[in-house]
């Protein structure tokens, strides 16, 4: 298996400045590659990575906000050669799909282009040939989703959130954390809501990616030594078009 990270910055600032690239990541395993969080530019970095969009078998939205979002339509247009051939899957959350208050969603002319739409909520199992367990966040948009991936390895994404009660238990592998700021905040994670799950539970392996300015100005490999430190865990900072798999590390651009 292996986990391409198409950019590792996410938050308002970090995106609207392109401190970083904001493309999410890419899962492969077990003959699925699964898109997640194709924020801006992800299209862009699928290129630039050598990651071919026709080879995607479906995309993961997390939640409406842009950073996760807005090139989720283009690459739905990449794996259905231009919506000319229905295929693929989404898993997204409510908002995704049906839109909420002030978020937009997905326009239909892009949902009718998959094959299956799951519009997920906490506690759903979905078989795409992988089990993909979907789990709560705590987010400014509320119906914002995490997953674990059941393949080769286990994978918890927790996309954006504040710490809620028990989400350490799903930490039990590789973890992926989206660090989006240093202060305290209660909807968003900050280094504080990785100390909690990190005390409480013993992955194997800590990615932290989708940094925001703040974090950015701290410096991501600091914080991933702290953290290494304090717990006794592999922590990686990624870095834009960095490259995982199964233990073997590359990163093709060092921005
Ligand atoms: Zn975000
Ligand atoms: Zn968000």
């Amino acid at each position: 298996m292996r986990i391409r990270f198409l950019g590792s910055g996410g938050g308002r600032f970090t995106t609207a400045y392109q401190l970083r690239r904001t493309g999410g990541f890419i899962i492969e395993d077990k003959g699925l590659t699964v898109h997640v969080d194709p924020g801006p530019g992800a299209a862009r970095a699928l290129r630039d990575f050598g990651e071919d969009v026709r080879k995607i078998s479906g995309l993961i939205v997390s939640h409406a906000h842009p950073d996760h979002i807005t090139d989720a339509a283009i690459v739905i247009e990449g794996m259905t050669d231009g919506a000319r051939k229905k295929s693929g899957f989404l898993i997204g959350s409510f908002s995704v799909i049906n839109g909420l208050e002030d978020y937009k969603p997905i326009g239909s002319y892009h949902l009718k282009a998959l094959e299956r739409v799951y519009k997920a909520k906490p506690g759903d199992i979905i078989d795409e040939g992988v089990k993909i367990e979907v789990i709560k966040a705590k987010h400014t948009d509320p119906t914002t989703i995490g997953f674990v991936w059941h393949g080769s390895r286990t994978i918890t994404y927790y996309s954006d959130t504040g710490y809620w009660e028990g989400m350490e238990r799903f930490a039990r592998d590789v973890v992926i954390f989206n660090l989006e700021i240093t202060f305290e905040l209660p909807t968003h994670t900050h280094p504080g809501v990785v100390r909690r799950v990190l005390s409480k539970s013993s992955p194997k392996l800590v990615f932290i990616t989708h940094y925001g300015r703040s974090v950015l100005r701290y410096g991501p490999e600091k914080l991933a030594r702290e953290l290494e430190r304090e717990f006794g865990v592999e922590v990686i900072a990624t870095k834009d078009g960095y490259e995982w798999s199964g233990g073997e590390e590359k990163t093709l651009f060092d921005f």
